[in-house]
């Protein structure tokens, strides 16, 4: 299912408590009745690291070496001896540069979705707080524990969102949230201005089982989520306190 980028409008983007602001009309009722609130989520794109600077030095420089070389072999008169190892050594910085090279840089998404992974502005990949089983911040990598599955990136590949999942997570899962205060105290300081604010489109509820009734969901309309961490549940079986993150179960669209 793809999910498509939405930015809220201006004032749905003051602050980190605004969408639960019944003032700003982010509230949509149910017919039962029930509150259900708007999941947001900020957007970081990667900026420019140490990846995306090599990745344009090498394709510059890559593309220098190749023209000397080529200029030099077909071009010059005499034709120069070295000119054949400036083209190998050209096409194989390129070559690289292609292989492993770090152009589009790592986009990340963070907040009441759990955190997801952009490309070429598409959502590849979201997991989801209640998923996770720790999350933590060691040797300058964000570590993120599911069942089965470790994912990683480095700090710096997005400082920014890197601190925003120290945020949340501490927010959201205290429990499972591993990382010495020092650690925390060196990443960058937040701020509700950070990121681009989008709304969280509905997952993809095929084949996730109410947490409370175990009873597999069928259909989106009968799905509700936990504000908090995202578990989900069936319409009919809300719990007063979310089962995973043990908080006040209040539902998400
Ligand atoms: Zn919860």
């Amino acid at each position: 299912m793809v999910e498509n980028e939405k930015p809220l409008e201006d004032e749905n983007s003051k602050g980190d408590e605004v969408k639960k602001d019944p003032g700003k009309g982010q509230e949509k009722r149910q017919g039962k009745g029930q509150r259900k609130e708007q999941r947001t989520e900020r957007r970081f794109a990667s900026g420019r690291t140490i990846g995306t600077v090599l990745t344009m030095a090498g394709t510059l420089v890559g593309g220098f070496v190749l023209g000397s070389g080529t200029y030099g072999q077909w071009y010059a008169s005499p034709s120069v001896a070295a000119a054949p190892w400036l083209i190998l050594a050209g096409a194989a910085l390129l070559l690289a540069v292609v292989i492993a090279g770090d152009l589009e840089g790592l986009t990340l998404r963070v907040g009441d979705g759990g955190i997801a992974w952009e490309r070429g502005g598409k959502v590849t990949r979201r997991v989801g707080w209640c998923d996770l089983r720790s999350v933590g911040i060691r040797d300058g990598v964000v570590r993120l524990e599911l069942q089965g599955q470790t994912l990683t990136w480095r700090v710096t590949a997005n400082p920014m969102a890197s601190a925003w999942v120290a945020k949340e997570a501490q927010a959201r899962i205290p429990s499972r949230w591993k990382a010495e205060k020092s650690v925390v105290d060196a990443l960058l300081k937040t701020s509700h201005e950070d990121g681009e604010i989008l709304r969280v489109e509905p997952l993809q509820i095929a084949g996730r089982a109410c947490k409370a009734s175990k009873r597999p969901i069928t259909f989106e309309r009968d799905a509700c989520y936990c504000q908090n961490c995202g578990e989900a549940y069936h319409q009919e079986e809300q719990p007063v306190t979310c089962l995973t993150c043990e908080r006040p179960f209040r539902n998400a669209s």
